[in-house]
C-alpha cells in the first residue's frame, strides 16, 4: 500500500476538476484500510468512482480510494440468490455480472457510474428501480475505531437519495462489502417508465427479460446523458423536490401541465429539471460550464471549469428557481 501526497485527483472525479489531495492511498483490501487510518492524523475520506462530488478546493485529507474487489455467492434457494460485493467493484460491472447469470433486480440500475461501496450511500435509483429494493446488508469499517459494522436495510434508513451515510454516519465509514437479494427465477421485471417503455416499443420487444431492459436502460441512458469521459459531469445535479400539495396548486394554476407524481407523507414531487429548463438554464452556458443542452438537471464542465464555477452556477440556479416558483432546490452532488 503506497501513500502519495499532494496527489491529483483530476482523473478521479467525472467533473474532472483539478484539485490535489494531501495525501492519497488506494486501499485493494480490509487490511489496506486498517493500515491507512492507524499511520495518518488527518481526517480521512473515501473515494468511489468519484462521480458524485464536486470539489471546490484542495481536499485537507486523507484520501482512501475504496479498490475492494471480489464477487461471492453467499446463499441460495431455488428462487432467489445472496451476493457479496467488494465495494471497490464498479457498480456497472456488478450489473453485467449478474445479468450474465441471470440473477435479476438491478438491471434497471445499469450503466450508473461509481462503485458498488458507494452505491447505498444515496440509495441509487434509475428508470423505478432502487438500490433499496434489492439490498440486504452491508459491511462497514469504522474510520476511527477501525471496527467491523454490519448494517441491515432497516439500519441504513433508505429514503429518495438518501441514507443514514449521509447523516448519523456521515463521514464515518468505509463500506467495504454489500450484500444483495436478487433473484434466480420468476424475474419481477419494471419496464412501465415512460422512457424505458418507449425504447422497448421501439425494438418491438413486447416480452423483454432482464437483458433486455439492461439493453434498453443503456440505450436511453445515453441518449440523454452526457459521457463523462467527453464532458465532465455527475449525472444529475439536484433532487427532486418534494413540495406541499399547497405550493403545487399555486404553481399548477399557473403552469398547467407542470409534471407531478405523489410523494410520501402527502407531498408532491416535481422534476426539477423542468423548473430550471422553465426558467430558460436548459443548455445555457456561463464560462467554462453549463446546464446540459438535453437535460437540465446534468451541469458541465465545458472547458477546465472550476469546482466554485460550478458551484456558482449550481448556486445561481437555485435562487433563480426560488425567487421564481418557492421551491427551493437541493443538490443530489456532494459539494466538498
Ligand atoms: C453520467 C452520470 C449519471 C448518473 N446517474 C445516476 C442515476 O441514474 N442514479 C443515481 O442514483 N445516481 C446517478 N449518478 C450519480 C453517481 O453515479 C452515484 O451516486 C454513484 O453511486 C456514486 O458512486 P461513486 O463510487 O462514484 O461515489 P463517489 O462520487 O466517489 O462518492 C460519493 C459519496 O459517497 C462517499 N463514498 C463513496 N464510496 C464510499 C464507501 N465505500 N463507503 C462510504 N462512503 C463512500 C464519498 O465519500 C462521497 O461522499 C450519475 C452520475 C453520472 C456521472
Amino acid at each position: 500500500m503506497q501513500v502519495k501526497h499532494q496527489f491529483s485527483l483530476k482523473e478521479l472525479n467525472t467533473f474532472g476538476i483539478g484539485v490535489f489531495a494531501t495525501a492519497y492511498c488506494a486501499a485493494e483490501t480490509e487490511a489496506d484500510v486498517l493500515e491507512a487510518i492507524g499511520q495518518t492524523s488527518l481526517p480521512v475520506f473515501v473515494l468511489g468512482g468519484g462521480s458524485n462530488i464536486l470539489f471546490t478546493e484542495d481536499i485537507q485529507a486523507f484520501v482512501l480510494h475504496n479498490k475492494i474487489t471480489g464477487i461471492e455467492i453467499v446463499e441460495e434457494s431455488d428462487s432467489d440468490i445472496i451476493i457479496k460485493a467488494g465495494g471497490g467493484e464498479v457498480w456497472h460491472s456488478f450489473v453485467l455480472w449478474c445479468i450474465d447469470k441471470d440473477y435479476g433486480g438491478i438491471e434497471n440500475l445499469s450503466l450508473i457510474p461509481g462503485t458498488v461501496g458507494a452505491a447505498p450511500v444515496q440509495n441509487i435509483g434509475a428508470y423505478g428501480v432502487e438500490l433499496k429494493d434489492v439490498f440486504h446488508s452491508l459491511e462497514a469499517i469504522d474510520l476511527l475505531t477501525g471496527n467491523t459494522l454490519t448494517f441491515s436495510k432497516e439500519a441504513c434508513k433508505f429514503g429518495y437519495r438518501d441514507s443514514i451515510f449521509k447523516h448519523e454516519w456521515k463521514g464515518r465509514l468505509i463500506i467495504s462489502r454489500v450484500y444483495f437479494q436478487l433473484t434466480k427465477k420468476n424475474h419481477k421485471l419494471h419496464s412501465s417508465y415512460a422512457a424505458l417503455k418507449s425504447e422497448l416499443d421501439k425494438q418491438h420487444i413486447t416480452d423483454p427479460g432482464i437483458l433486455d431492459i439492461s439493453r434498453a436502460v443503456i440505450a436511453v441512458r445515453q441518449s440523454k446523458l452526457p459521457d463523462p469521459k467527453t464532458l465532465g459531469n455527475a449525472g444529475s445535479f439536484f433532487k427532486n423536490p418534494e413540495i406541499s400539495r399547497e405550493l403545487f396548486l399555486k404553481i399548477q394554476e399557473k403552469y398547467p401541465s407542470i409534471p407531478h407524481y405523489p410523494a410520501a407523507e402527502g407531498l408532491v414531487k416535481i422534476p426539477a429539471g423542468w423548473l430550471i429548463e422553465q426558467r430558460g438554464w436548459k443548455g445555457r452556458r456561463k464560462g467554462n460550464c453549463g446546464s446540459y443542452e438535453q437535460q437540465a438537471l446534468v451541469l458541465v464542465n465545458y472547458n477546465d471549469a472550476t469546482g466554485k464555477e460550478i458551484l456558482q452556477l449550481a448556486t445561481e440556479i437555485i435562487e433563480d428557481v426560488y425567487d421564481h416558483f418557492g421551491v427551493k432546490l437541493s443538490p443530489e452532488v456532494n459539494i466538498m
